[in-house]
């Protein structure tokens, strides 16, 4: 279930598209909350 080639294993804060939520730490891949995808948040998406 891996599909992220970017820098994965840096620490960073990851926010939930769905429910908002913020991890901190590595990708966590999947909200632990709701399921939903997650984005780094110190990566604008254009
Ligand atoms: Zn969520």
């Amino acid at each position: 279930m891996r599909d992220v080639t970017q820098d994965a294993d840096r620490e960073a804060a990851y926010e939930c598209f769905d429910c908002g939520n913020v991890v901190d730490g590595t990708n966590p891949g999947r909200c632990p909350e709701c399921g939903s995808a997650m984005r780094n948040r110190g990566t604008p998406i254009e």
